[in-house]
């Protein structure tokens, strides 16, 4: 868009409910979080924070829109010029907005007036009235007030006026960082990523981890979970996430060798403890895990609980009541879809005639004992592997 210097307007939500100190801290981290990206994307910007709005000054708008709607806690965002603002910038930034008018498409003006009402010779109807027939002049298009295929903003300020044709959605949620820290359960799959994303969109910090099974996992599942990383890494400030792979091949082929219905539990069970002692090596919280009720026989709501008694830290399920079409639909929208579409190798592990509604007893009964003293051990020479490298 053409008429004045660059900007963007960036909106946030739910940290406008919180009380003056928490609301202060998280607007702070929104801000810095995206000074980080932006920094991160080499986009030369400016973050200003100005009531319930940050303002990016910047010769690139679009680069610095999209960083923004990669940012947690941003609601919207939109490419704007700045303008002077008197009635007379503002009608030529309109005009130059309306250069690439679609055809054919109608139009409306939303202009909103702030600070001092004596600041200006001119009304918020004022300028819709105005603006409306200089982009009438320069496009053709009709007005259609009620649901214009375009519309033409107009933000004035005492000291300078706005002028945007978009509001871009941002991905909602709360600055990252501001919730502590979380271990994922990173398995290569579809749903392990976007059960990620979801609890960064909330302000998690995320540590990934993939369980590698050995000779029953395979190394195009490693490389998918290192992809879907790289993939995650785009919405972390500073670009800075890695994955800790841990070795568990060994634990793996006692299950195969020693447990029959219940040994898909076992293995889940051994993944939360793997996922249990790599939180308490970082500070984390939690695990989360990309499980979806029903998904799989090891994700009956009995299941499930047979497979936390295994660990006594919480187990977060994101997508726990969420259709697999609605999961594929959001992997696609947040990028991590392509890198994700081989099935997991703990498939070869299943048990032909798997259980369906254990006991965490009985899961435990069946188990070789001192299976989880070995957990330890794989923690410890567990590798931290970065997907650029
Ligand atoms: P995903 O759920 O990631 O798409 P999937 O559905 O094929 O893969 P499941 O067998 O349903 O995988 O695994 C359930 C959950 O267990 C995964 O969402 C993930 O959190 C975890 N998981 C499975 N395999 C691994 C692994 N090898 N390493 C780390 N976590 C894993
Ligand atoms: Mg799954």
């Amino acid at each position: 868009m053409e008429g004045g210097p660059g900007a963007v307007l960036v909106r946030y939500g739910e940290i406008g409910t919180k009380s003056s100190k928490v609301r202060t801290d998280m607007e702070r981290l929104l801000r810095e979080n995206l000074e980080a990206t932006l920094a991160a994307r080499d986009v030369v910007a400016t973050v200003d924070r100005e009531w319930s709005r940050i303002f990016v000054r910047t010769d690139d708008p679009e680069a610095a829109t999209d960083a923004a709607c990669d940012t947690f806690g941003v609601v919207s965002a939109s490419p704007a010029r700045s303008v002077d603002p008197t009635m007379d910038a503002i009608r030529e930034a309109l005009g130059a907005a309306a250069s690439d008018h679609p055809a054919g498409a109608t139009f409306g003006v939303d202009a909103t007036r702030t600070g001092d009402r004596d600041a200006h010779p001119f009304s918020s109807p004022d300028l819709e009235v105005e603006g409306g027939s200089t982009v009438e002049a320069e496009t053709g298009a009709t007005v259609d007030l009620d649901d214009p295929d375009r519309t033409y903003y107009v933000e004035c300020r005492e000291q300078e006026a706005f002028v945007f044709t978009e509001k871009r959605s941002g991905p909602g949620g709360l600055p990252l960082g501001t919730q502590g820290t979380a271990v994922v359960l990173l398995s290569g799959g579809l749903d392990s990523p976007v059960a990620a994303w979801e609890l960064m969109k909330r302000g998690c910090t995320v540590v990934p981890v993939y369980v590698d099974l050995g000779p029953y996992g395979g190394v195009d599942h490693q490389a998918r979970a290192l992809s879907t990383v790289g993939e995650l890494a785009r919405y972390v400030p500073d670009g800075d996430l890695a994955l800790r792979i841990v070795p568990a091949g060994e634990i793996v082929e006692t299950l195969m060798a020693e447990v029959g219905a219940t040994r898909m539990l076992s293995l889940r069970r051994v993944m939360l403890r793997i996922a249990e002692a790599v939180a308490r090596d970082v500070g984390a919280h939690s695990v989360v895990t990309g499980e979806s009720l029903g998904q799989k026989s090891s994700q009956t709501g009995g299941n499930l609980a047979a497979t936390d008694a295994a660990v006594s830290i919480p187990v977060h399920r994101p997508l726990l009541t969420r259709d697999k079409t609605d999961i594929v639909e959001q992997a696609r929208a947040i990028g991590t879809f392509d890198d994700s579409t081989v099935s997991v190798g703990c498939e070869q592990v299943a048990p032909s005639h798997p259980e369906t509604n254990a006991t965490a007893e009985a899961v435990e009964a069946a188990e070789p004992d001192g299976l989880f003293d070995r957990v330890g051990a794989a923690v410890d020479r567990a590798e931290l592997v970065s997907p650029d490298e």
